[in-house]
């Protein structure tokens, strides 16, 4: 069994690392909130009143913090004093330039480290049901790889450093750009005179099928599980899907790439979360269609 010391015990941390603890690994978490570490306690997470509490003794350290600055701040942190042979996991989903620089801070201080972020929601992160896409060496991959599988059930190799965080930004912009589609084509099918499951019928067995569609399709009705049954209650937050639209893009322009319609999405969530929905589904994205035609 291994002693770890996660940081970052939100909406995802928290249940990641209680399904590590009930796999039986000693887990010392930290977080800012007091409330965060309280709720950690209870599910069998040993709190830390300070980060080096946490991090005395700890093999392996796991971050899961909001933004590519939080994780820097801490990292530089974490490796001024690590133990020896500590392996560092970042499962944020932050920008591909920020991971690599903690993988160089990493490797200054003889760290091995891997950028690991995650899909799958909070509802994966509770049942140990996330994907993780995870970049760095592969001897740190095997020895992240069973604490992972206590978290999730896919876990991919991408490649070197960086590459689990390119991964996830260009997976989540074909799905912003796939749900943008899909709620065109609605809004479009409702003007035509065409019903919701007629489309749905057509679309899901024929070339217009995606994720976006068959399991998560924005009307209510044809897929019962979809937020769109549910007053569009997230799910996946539309701020969350605009926070790695805007990483796509800056990645874009970082390396020169052409992605159009990925900076369509970004404008099209943009505006959508300044009419105040943030804190929706990304799918109620439809309704903003609707307004618009
Ligand atoms: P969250 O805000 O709920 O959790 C972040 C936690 O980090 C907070 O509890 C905060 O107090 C803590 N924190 C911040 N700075 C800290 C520090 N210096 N030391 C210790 N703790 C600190 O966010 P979340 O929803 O858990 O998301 C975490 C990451 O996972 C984000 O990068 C997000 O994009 C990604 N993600 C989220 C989801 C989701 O559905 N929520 C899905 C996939 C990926």
């Amino acid at each position: 069994m291994t002693r770890i010391a996660f940081i970052g015990l939100g909406n995802m941390g928290g249940p990641m690392a209680a399904n590590l603890a009930k796999a039986g690994h000693t887990v010392t978490g930290f977080d800012l909130s007091h409330d965060m570490l309280k709720a950690a306690e209870a599910t069998g997470v040993k709190p830390a009143n300070v980060m080096t509490e946490a991090l005395a003794d700890a093999e392996v350290v796991i971050t899961m913090l909001r933004k590519g600055s939080q994780v820097l701040t801490v990292w530089n942190d974490i490796i001024r004093s690590p133990a020896k042979d500590t392996l560092l996991i970042d499962c944020s989903t932050i920008d591909v330039d920020s991971a690599r620089k903690a993988h160089a801070m990493a490797k200054q201080a003889g760290c091995l480290s891997l950028d690991a972020p995650v899909s799958g929601g909070t509802k994966g992160a509770a049942a140990a049901t996330l994907t993780f896409m995870v970049g760095g060496s592969e001897e740190g991959f095997a020895r992240a790889k069973p604490l992972l599988e206590a978290m999730g059930k896919t876990i991919v190799h991408c490649g070197d450093g960086g590459t689990g965080q390119a991964a996830k930004i260009c997976n989540n912009m074909i799905l912003g750009i796939s749900m943008i589609g899909v709620c065109e084509a609605f809004v479009l099918a409702e003007k035509l005179g065409l019903s919701h499951q007629a489309l749905f019928d057509v679309a899901s067995t024929s070339s217009g099928q995606c994720w976006s569609i068959n399991s998560y399709c924005p009307v209510p009705g044809p897929v019962p599980s979809s937020p769109a049954n549910n007053s569009f209650k997230p799910g996946f937050a539309a701020d969350l899907m605009l926070k790695d639209l805007n990483l796509s893009q800056e990645a874009s322009l970082l390396v020169g790439a052409t992605t159009p319609l990925g900076a369509a999405a970004a404008q099209l969530f943009g505006m959508f979360e300044k009419q105040g929905n943030g804190g929706r589904d990304f799918s109620a994205i439809i309704e903003m269609f609707r307004q618009r035609t």
